[in-house]
């Protein structure tokens, strides 16, 4: 019972002095150089109201919140109350600091008497800041042990959020100078990729990389802005101009995103949807330089659904296998994420915290770097399918000229065996000539010149013999009593006959004379260059060797007898016609004289 008791008047004490002693109080250590985690009544003014300090500070605060807050979009005026006690004997300067830059006004009252009032926000230059800072920051300096009551008040054209933070001056001015560094090194990695892409556009003509490049800075302005690192150099006019980027950026980006996923030539309708978009970011372009804040709600509006849609476009390019889908749906993923991030926090949905606050900043810088990243690929990619291109172009020359070079060879082939063919007709032709023509020109019994070849062959000698006056003889051989032989032992023997003496006269003349067989059994020797004398003893030496030649057919034996007229060229030959009539007329006078003899005419 005791204890119950005991309890209960605890309780009966402390309810009413917490709930009456309720500013919630940061005590300042000595070891404790940064505040960032503790409780703030806060309360909001009716719209359009806008009460004095003297008004608020008597006004029952009957909420509390984080020192980091978000509240959403309203352009009400928000009081935040704490207060701060030096728990220390020594006297101590602190820096109260708010996070956020875009507030127009981030004012702070210290209850004491005066009260004091210090003006800030993105209504007061940074020049007339007591901390010249784009961050709104207050200098307060507590004596030991002494409490102060503070009062800030906090009003937004955009969105209520951001964090209050209590830090001694060193670490203030640390915690700055982390914050510019990172700064530098983060805008120099965007500007330096931007400039690098702008080289490659000088070099390469590519509309895409000036998309790029553009898309990049107009992100590069809005984040500066957006950071207030613009703000020691321009007024609050200007910040609120400075939102024009963001159409700029969002064409570049929808440009870029046609040009990269090829969508005018595979996603057709997708392409003029986004072309619809460009519409609308160039109205809203013109109407924000017109009025910005109307011009802004338009867009705002009429833009929303185009992050989704971009989403769609690449999911669609994924599936249907584009060649970058799957690079710019991550880089696109991520700068959605942090989008929707930023968007829940601006709505007041999710707490606030610094990395919240900045991730469209980290969610960019990843994309810019992954769209960059795409580009190189892209180059790439081109250059390997030009080589590809030509490689399979030289593989195509190659298979072209080796089917050229076989069907070359097979041709050559095709035209030596036409060749050999036709090398072999010519041959058969020649032959064929040759034995017509020896047809033509032989007697098919002896073998010796026929009449009409030898008396042609006879008018050439004579010409030659007439032109160089060379001599000529010549004989006509005649069979003697030729007529009994045929009778006593038949034609086929008279036959043989013929032939043995035609073998005879061969093999008695010499190589330069002409033997041919002029009648059925005459026949005619012509001696070209050959004086009558020497064509005497030849025909004589002929008409005897016939004489002792045995002729043997059939087993039967005989002999027969030639004879032989002789004529010689003469000065008034003029043709071989009167040499030949010369020749019978002394073949006629040795059968006269008795046969099997030699007679000479001599010329006329
Ligand atoms: P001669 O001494 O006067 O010349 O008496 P011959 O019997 O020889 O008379 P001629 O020269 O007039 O006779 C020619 C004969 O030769 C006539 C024919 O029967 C024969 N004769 C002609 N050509 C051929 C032939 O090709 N073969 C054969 N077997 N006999 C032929
Ligand atoms: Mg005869
Ligand atoms: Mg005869």
């Amino acid at each position: 019972m005791p204890i119950k008791l005991l309890l209960f008047t605890i309780i009966l004490f402390f309810v009413p002095s917490t709930l009456w002693s309720a500013v919630p109080k940061v005590n300042l250590k000595n070891n404790i150089s940064s505040y960032s985690d503790f409780q703030v009544e806060y309360l909001m003014e009716n719209p359009g109201e806008s009460l004095g300090i003297e008004e608020i500070s008597k006004m029952p605060f009957t909420k509390k919140t984080s020192n980091a807050f978000t509240f959403g979009y309203k352009e009400n005026n928000f009081w935040f109350r704490f207060s701060v006690y030096n728990d220390s004997k020594e006297s101590k300067n602190m820096v109260l600091e708010f996070t956020e830059i875009f507030h127009k006004t981030v004012d702070l009252y210290i209850l004491s008497d005066p009260i004091i009032y210090k003006k800030n926000g993105l209504r007061i230059p940074v020049e007339e800041r007591e901390i010249q800072e784009s961050n709104p920051a207050f200098s307060l300096h507590f004596a030991p042990h002494e409490t102060k009551e503070l009062y800030v008040n906090i009003a937004s054209i955009y969105a209520v959020f951001g964090a209050l933070k209590l830090k001694t001056p060193e670490q203030f001015h640390k915690d700055t100078l982390q914050k510019n560094n990172i700064y530098i090194f983060y805008f120099g990695a965007i500007i330096a990729i931007a400039l690098y892409n702008l080289f490659i556009f000088f070099y390469s003509r590519e509309k895409i990389y000036i998309y790029y490049v553009t898309y990049v800075l107009a992100f590069v302005i809005w984040a500066a802005n957006y950071k207030g690192l613009l703000l020691s150099y321009t007024t609050i006019g200007t910040y609120n101009i400075l939102q024009i980027t963001i159409p700029i950026f969002f064409t570049m980006l929808i440009l870029f995103t046609q040009t990269v996923l090829e969508t005018k030539k595979y996603f057709s309708l997708f392409h003029k949807i986004l072309n619809g978009f460009i519409v609308i970011l160039v109205i809203s372009f013109v109407w924000m330089l017109l009025s910005m804040h109307t011009g802004f709600y338009f867009m705002n509006l009429l833009s929303s659904p185009l992050l989704p849609f971009l989403l769609l476009v690449a999911f669609w390019a994924l599936y249907k296998g584009q060649k970058f889908a799957r690079i710019y749906l991550l880089g696109l993923i991520i700068y959605i994420v942090s989008m929707i991030l930023i968007s829940q926090l601006a709505l007041g949905l999710i707490p606030y915290s610094i990395l919240v606050s900045n991730a469209p900043i980290i969610g960019s810088f990843f994309e810019i770097m992954l769209f960059s990243l795409l580009l190189a690929y892209r180059i790439n990619l081109f250059r390997e399918e030009t080589l590809d291109a030509q490689e399979k172009l030289l593989a195509q020359q190659h298979t072209e000229s080796s089917r050229l070079f076989h069907a070359v060879a097979e041709k050559t082939v095709a035209l030596n065996n036409a060749n050999k063919q036709l090398a072999k007709e010519l041959e058969e032709k020649k032959e064929l000539e040759k034995h017509l023509k020896y047809q033509a020109s032989t007697d098919s019994l002896t073998g010796l010149m026929n009449r009409r070849y030898f008396f042609d062959t006879c008018k050439k000698e004579i010409e030659h013999a007439i032109r160089y006056n060379t001599g000529l003889s010549y004989l006509t051989i005649d069979i003697d009593k030729f007529k009994a032989i045929n009778d006593t032992y038949g034609h086929p023997f008279g036959d043989e006959v013929i032939r043995s003496l035609a073998q005879q006269m061969v093999e008695n003349s010499r190589t330069t004379d002409y033997i041919g067989r002029i009648g059925g059994e005459e026949f005619a020797i012509l001696m070209p260059a050959t004086g009558i004398d020497s064509a005497f003893h030849i025909a004589d030496r002929l008409r005897e060797n016939i004489a002792k030649h045995k002729i043997i057919f059939e087993n039967k034996v005989v002999q027969v007898t030639v004879s032989i007229g002789l004529s010689h060229y003469g000065k008034k030959d003029k043709d071989i016609q009167t040499i030949i009539k010369r020749s019978d007329k002394a073949l006629y006078e040795a059968k006269e004289s008795g046969r099997n003899r030699v007679v000479c005419c001599d010329e006329a």
